[in-house]
């Protein structure tokens, strides 16, 4: 990795970290990109491997989506991660497409993003200068840019160790089955108490803004509920409230905001089932 981020720091051109390349090498056929160098990282030691730490997981920056999707453990503490992951593209995309490759893209419709801020995940990065973590949430800046310096590489994501009685989800809204880019996604993240209380929660948008945004409003809003109407009319408000959407061919700005609270509605619904609330 040491070597890989000299190169790219060196560079004096346009240099490009290369994992799955279901963005790049798109970028790069169609002519947006003309790169002057680009780095492989896929055979870079530990990039393929999700191992365990500190009671949750890392998962280096070239695993795939399918590869996500095959990791029972992982699965099972974060469904709706992996499930934001498995969303990707297709059968084909998803054997190469990577988690931290859906960061690095800064789209503001990634799939995973939303999930991953929900988590709290963070990014381990490398550069020239050594190493640092960041939430992920801080690494999109505006469609299409990060806040990576010169030489950086994520050299994986981290996902934190889960307490009982947790479940996420991620849900999104697209015209079509699949294959197509989200007008809304909604990440969260919930743990309940033993009497089904909400927690705490971490609530993500994506689609709805120039990057994804983590809502703590959201959050707070189901906070010490139990979930009952009145917390999902108030988390649906709080969601609708957050969004800066875009008109697009996709969804008018009115119905990526009405799209979003219901969409928060259902997913908060799912990860309190998966948490083993009623
Ligand atoms: C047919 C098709 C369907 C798609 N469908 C979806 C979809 O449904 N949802 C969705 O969100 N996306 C979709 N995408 C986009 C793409 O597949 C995802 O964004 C994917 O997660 C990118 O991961 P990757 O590993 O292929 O990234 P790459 O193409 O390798 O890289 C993407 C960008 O991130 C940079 N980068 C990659 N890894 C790192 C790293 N570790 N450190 C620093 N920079 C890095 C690269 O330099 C590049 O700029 C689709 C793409 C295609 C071609």
């Amino acid at each position: 990795m040491k070597e890989a981020t000299a190169l790219l720091a060196k560079e004096k051109g346009a240099a490009f970290v290369l994992a799955g390349g279901t963005d790049l090498l798109v970028r790069l056929r169609t002519g947006f990109i003309e790169p002057d160098l680009v780095v492989d990282i896929k055979k870079i030691s530990g990039t393929r491997a999700i191992t365990a730490a500190g009671g949750g997981f890392k998962i280096g920056a070239a695993v795939s989506g399918a590869e996500m999707g095959e990791h029972a453990k992982l699965k099972k503490a974060w469904p709706g991660v992996v499930e934001a992951a498995n969303l990707i593209g297709s059968k084909q995309v998803q054997g190469r497409c990577t988690v931290a490759g859906n960061l690095c893209n800064a789209s503001p419709a990634a799939d995973s993003v939303p999930a991953l801020v929900a988590a709290g995940a963070k990014a381990n990065i490398v550069g020239p200068k050594g190493k640092r973590t960041i939430p992920v949430e801080q690494v999109p800046v505006s469609p299409g840019r990060t806040s990576l310096k010169k030489g950086e590489i994520i050299e994986s994501i981290v996902l934190p160790k889960r307490p009982p009685k947790s479940g996420d989800a991620y849900l999104r809204f697209i015209p079509r089955t699949e294959m197509d880019i989200a007008v809304v996604g909604v990440g969260i993240s919930l743990t309940l108490d033993a009497k089904g209380v909400v927690k705490d929660a971490r609530v993500s948008l994506g689609a709805v803004a120039p990057t994804v945004l983590l809502v703590p409003a959201a959050a707070k809003a189901i906070i010490g509920t139990k979930l009952d109407k009145t917390a999902l009319d108030n988390l649906a408000a709080a969601c609708s409230a957050a969004c800066k959407p875009i008109d697009d061919k996709r969804g008018t700005r009115e119905y990526r905001i009405k799209v979003a609270g219901v969409l928060a509605r259902r997913a908060a619904q799912i990860a309190r089932k998966r948490a083993g609330g009623k």
